[in-house]
């Protein structure tokens, strides 16, 4: 049987980390067992679903390179993919488990049921629902349909004990008598909860292993008897452990925005970021750690997923996401950068022509493309010192002013033209090593760091060198 995993997003939101890294491995599993990965989006949530976030999760997941078989705009043999548009599937279901006696109409409403969990927890028993609804009688069912209260469906948990043999953390036992009693399928609105929807998808839709976060590990338990009930084989599960942030503490809004939105606005690559991702909670052994794309499905396996929680490192990321620059032809760098700085607006008003020329030079001093519009302030010819004492020095001073008596003669190409800048000026000055090198770079740029100045200098060219030391001579 062919491996059919599935992401299932509810657009109530941007994708960040934890998601994504789902998708991720769902994607991953799929490619490295040669199976179909499916793009479900649970949108039954209506309050909160938004048309715009659905489209943002189908570019973000594009846009990091995970392709999907089947989804809501490629289609597929098992549609619809918006579970909004399969509403008459589920209704179905329903009709069939309340004729067969798995499911029954309850009139307890909301109140009392948030009630009932209240006083169980005052009494220190688990706050589980306590099936008051079963037992009504009809004459009560009557005087509550009077009453205006609308039922909801439950699901009637017969058999509470299940056992899971979970691919990423082994054996785990529930008893549902413990947990939550008869849970809700339908709710009083009429509109079906997650946990149908999901269970009659997943089934409908063949998929042979659901591979989730563990915040659904309590739900697991439920779907697989509602799965059962409905005549399902339950898929194998697989639950991943949460993502804390660098203290351990769990990832929450203090770490800031985790979206992949936010991600591609820094300027990281989609390469980098799914190798970083990819590393949250799986490993390929061998310390092996920059990885691509085509690595990491011939490697991935669930065996090697991590049972305990993985933490998010912004610096590891970054450095990830600088080796995946470095990785890069000078060419594939500059297309890139420069896409992302039209994208970022950091291109109005610059001289394109010459940013194009001088982005090659940073291939090696970035980490994301989101550190260079400060690196290129440069370029302008408003650029402020940094440190104004290597100009105001005597010894700045002279540089400069032998500077533009050699600039004139100066002749050469590339990295020569800086070589014989410097061997010019070096029978001039009285300044050495550091005492010749920072004033040139202060003059030139403005900072006392920078990339190499022998591959700078040339991209400046002999007119802007002379501007600058001009301004700098002044300084
Ligand atoms: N819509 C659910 C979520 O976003 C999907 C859960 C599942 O994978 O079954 O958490």
């Amino acid at each position: 049987m062919s491996v059919r995993v599935r992401f299932a997003p509810s657009p109530t939101g941007y994708i960040h980390l934890g998601n994504v890294r789902t998708a991720l491995f769902n994607y991953l599993f799929a490619k490295n067992q040669n199976g179909q990965f499916i793009l479900r989006v649970e949108d039954t949530d209506l309050e909160r679903s938004k048309p715009e976030y659905r489209q943002a999760l189908i570019e973000d997941l594009a846009w990091i390179g995970i392709r999907w078989d089947e989804g809501p705009e490629t289609g597929g043999a098992y549609g619809p993919y918006l579970q909004s548009q399969r509403l008459a599937t589920y209704e179905q279901y329903v009709r069939k488990l309340l004729a067969e006696g798995t499911a029954y109409y309850c009139y307890v409403t909301e109140e009392e049921t948030e009630e009932a969990k209240r006083i169980a927890r005052l009494e220190k028993r688990p706050p589980r629902f306590d099936n008051r609804g079963r037992h009504f009688t009809p004459q009560e069912i009557e005087a509550r349909k009077a009453r205006g209260i609308k039922p909801t469906v439950r699901f009637k948990v017969e058999q509470p004990q299940v056992v899971l043999k979970d691919l990423v953390r082994g054996e785990v036992h529930f008893n549902l008598d413990d947990m939550v009693g008869d849970f809700v399928i339908v709710r009083a609105d009429g509109s079906p909860t997650f946990h149908l929807a999901v269970c009659i998808d997943d089934g409908l839709m063949k998929i042979t292993h659901v591979i989730r976060g563990e915040d659904h590990l309590s739900n697991t338990p439920k779907h697989i008897l509602l799965l059962r009930a409905m005549g399902f084989d339950p898929p194998q599960y697989g639950h991943l452990a949460l993502i804390h942030g660098p203290g351990g503490e769990p990832l929450s809004k203090r770490l800031g925005d985790v979206s992949v939105r936010e991600f591609r606005r820094k300027g990281y690559l989609p390469q980098g970021l799914a190798n970083y991702i990819a590393l949250l909670g799986w490993s390929p052994g061998e310390n092996r750690e920059i990885l691509t794309w085509q690595e990491l499905q011939a490697l991935f396996s669930l065996e090697r997923v991590n049972k305990s929680p993985s933490i998010y490192d912004p610096h590891k990321l970054d450095w990830l996401n600088g080796e995946h620059l470095r990785r890069l032809s000078a060419e594939e760098f500059s297309q890139k950068a420069f896409a992302y700085l039209k994208m970022a607006g950091a291109l109005e008003g610059k001289d394109e022509t010459l940013i194009l020329k001088v982005l090659p030079v940073f291939h090696d001093n970035i980490e994301r493309f989101e550190q260079l519009p400060e690196k290129l302030n440069f370029l302008s010819e408003d650029f402020g010192y940094e440190n104004k004492a290597w100009l105001e020095s005597p010894e700045g001073r002279e540089v400069c002013e032998a500077a533009l008596q050699v600039l004139p003669s100066l002749t050469g190409e590339g990295e020569s033209l800086y070589e014989n800048f410097v061997n010019a000026l070096k029978p001039k000055v009285k300044a050495k090593g550091k005492n010749l090198f920072m004033p040139i770079r202060m003059a030139l740029t403005g900072r006392e760091h920078g990339p190499e100045m022998k591959r700078l200098f040339p991209v400046l060219g002999l007119v802007r060198a002379k501007v600058r030391f001009e301004k700098a001579h002044k300084a």
